[in-house]
């Protein structure tokens, strides 16, 4: 197993992305810290082996202080959340940009400065950061809020890496193209929730179908385990051919 002995936490795991994460490091032997803010989504992992939950707002700079606490030392600190705003630059409202930057990027910041001490310690650790393809992989349509934020996140997981390359910290960035997740039903279902609007998604993807959860999971495990200890300051995408 890959993740044998690892301390993993990950934000937004009640559904979606980080859920399947939160399982796949567990099935690779990691005792996983599974957080969301809706605690009555963590239910689905009630009982599973190695996962323990905790509601956590990411908004919430005390609450992420006071779990970094409990949990002591990680070795990996997957930051999952983010939110998804549709429109363009003139359709963006101040209360879109400061949420989406609040939630999509600060969040980072604060979880990062909160776990990354007691990794320095240790002398290992890996981040990874939820970006996006919508970011500087790719311009997206009607995504401008959620590209820009996306982008940020880029720049916060390569700073975070050339600082801390030579003590053993890793800090690589995911950027997913379509996923089904219920965030993804719930934007089609915006939409109008037609065929036209599934449309709307599927016809970005040059494989003709959505990516799952699963795959993502797959590239969060492989840069949560040992094997990826020479990769750091990556921008991963895994998007089906969206930005070739
Ligand atoms: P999702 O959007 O379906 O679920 C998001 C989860 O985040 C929910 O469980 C929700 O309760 C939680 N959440 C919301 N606000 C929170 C907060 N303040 N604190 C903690 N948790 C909070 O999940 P998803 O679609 O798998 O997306 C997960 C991540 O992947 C996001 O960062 C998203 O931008 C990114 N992403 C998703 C896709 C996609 O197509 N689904 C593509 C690229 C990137």
């Amino acid at each position: 197993m890959r993740l044998n002995g690892k301390v993993c936490v990950v934000t937004a795991a009640g559904q979606g992305i980080g859920l399947a994460a939160a399982r796949a490091f567990a099935r690779e032997g990691a005792s996983v810290w599974a957080t969301d803010v809706d605690a009555a989504k963590l239910e689905v992992l009630s009982g599973a082996g190695n996962i323990q939950t905790r509601k956590l707002d990411v908004l919430d700079k005390r609450a992420i202080e006071a779990l970094a606490k409990e949990v002591g030392t990680a070795d990996v600190l997957f930051n999952c959340a983010g939110f998804v705003h549709h429109g363009t630059v003139l359709e963006a409202t101040d209360e879109e940009w400061r949420l989406a930057f609040d939630l999509n990027v600060r969040s980072m910041f604060w979880t990062i400065q909160a776990f990354l001490p007691p990794m320095l310690a240790m002398g290992r650790g890996s981040i990874i950061n939820m970006s996006s393809a919508a970011s500087s992989v790719k311009g997206a349509a009607l995504r401008f809020v959620y590209g820009t934020t996306k982008a940020a996140v880029i720049g916060l997981t390569k700073s975070v890496a050339v600082d801390y390359v030579s003590k053993g910290i890793r800090c690589n960035a995911i950027c997913p193209g379509t996923v089904q997740t219920p965030s993804l039903d719930e934007r089609i279902a915006g939409l109008g929730g037609g065929a036209d609007a599934r449309r709307f998604f599927l016809q970005r993807q040059p494989t003709g179908r959505f990516g799952s959860a699963e795959e993502v999971a797959a590239l969060a495990v492989y840069l949560a385990s040992d094997e990826s200890a020479f990769t750091t300051g990556t921008v991963n995408v895994i998007d089906g051919g969206w930005s070739i």
